[in-house]
């Protein structure tokens, strides 16, 4: 089997511009608030990314740029300022933090309403309850791709491969609320290979380059691929490429669809990051 190719790129440019309308045709013009503390390579190039992707749909956005060696405190007050600030629908602290602050703490102090990440504690519990909620971007994106490849899952068996708050956890959940049978494997699952043999969805979310081999994907499988993992690359060693957390071309080779990396579920964290502001900002669906 060959499998169909899930466009990331192409369904994330499809949101962006049905939220760019959205923005025209409303009276609120929604806020982004980007944090970004110090001065980790990845980290900028994912905000000015961010700053780029809300400003062509229409929305305002401001990038707060701070010294690595900013105090926990510090951050806090920034953080309680945008929480006041009411053009600010969205705020968003782009992670990994410096070690002397706590993230945590951090996420806690953002008003649950603009916690457009989805990581603060009343948005996971509200996921987990099945209640509306700002739904972890990468998580969402994922379901979005997915559901191009089955429109309803109901009752097909889910595998999720990571376990971590941003992805692994919240993606489970959504997968139980669109009624699949679900089973969250991590680096203490035993027979690994067998588990994900039984799924008829995989969602690798491990930050292991392709870790999962090609003969683990069970037969017509749709294949989420979350993993972005730089390496350097086999027909050039002075470059350098991105692969996924499975090894793509032996995979599509079995499953019925898959997303590549890059190009699959990267950018639609980005469009998803600009839906849930939309959705703080009352524009839009849930
Ligand atoms: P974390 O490091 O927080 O979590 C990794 C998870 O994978 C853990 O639950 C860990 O298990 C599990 N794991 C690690 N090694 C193995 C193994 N050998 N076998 C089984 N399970 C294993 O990663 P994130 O969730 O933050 O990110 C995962 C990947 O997704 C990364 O490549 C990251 O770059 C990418 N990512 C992509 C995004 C996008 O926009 N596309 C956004 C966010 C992340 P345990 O809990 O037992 O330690």
């Amino acid at each position: 089997m060959s499998a169909k190719l899930i466009d990331g790129t192409a369904v994330a440019k499809r949101l962006r511009e049905q939220m760019k309308a959205q923005v025209a045709a409303s009276r609120i013009k929604p806020g982004l608030a980007v944090v970004l503390v110090g001065e980790d390579p990845a980290s900028q190039v994912y905000v000015r990314n961010k700053g780029r992707a809300a400003e062509e749909v229409g929305l305002q956005s401001w990038t707060h740029r701070l010294p690595a060696e900013t105090t926990e405190a510090q951050l806090l007050v920034l953080i309680d300022d945008l929480n006041r600030n009411a053009e600010v629908h969205g705020i968003l602290v782009q992670l990994p933090l410096p070690k002397q602050i706590d993230a945590q703490k951090v996420i806690n102090a953002i008003d649950p309403a603009k916690d457009v990440d989805g990581f603060h504690p009343i948005n996971a519990g509200k996921l987990n309850l099945g209640l509306p909620s700002l739904v972890p971007c990468t998580p969402q994106g994922s379901m979005i791709l997915l559901r191009e490849a089955v429109p309803d899952p109901k009752g097909l068996k889910a595998l999720v491969l990571g376990r971590s708050n941003i992805v692994g956890k919240p993606v489970a959940q959504l997968l139980l609320q669109a009624d699949c049978t679900v089973t969250i494997a991590h680096s203490r699952t035993r027979n690994l290979a067998d588990e994900i043999r039984a799924a008829d969805i995989l969602i690798a979310a491990i930050g292991k380059p392709e870790f999962v081999a090609g003969d683990w994907i069970k037969e017509g499988a749709v294949v989420i691929d979350v993993g972005i993992n730089r390496i350097t690359d086999p027909n050039d060693a002075t470059k350098t490429k991105l692969v996924g957390d499975v090894a793509f071309a032996a995979a599509a080779a079995r499953a019925a669809a898959i997303t590549p990396v890059p190009g699959g579920v990267g950018p639609m964290t980005i469009a998803c990051l600009l839906k849930n502001t939309l959705q703080a900002a009352g524009i839009g669906q849930k």
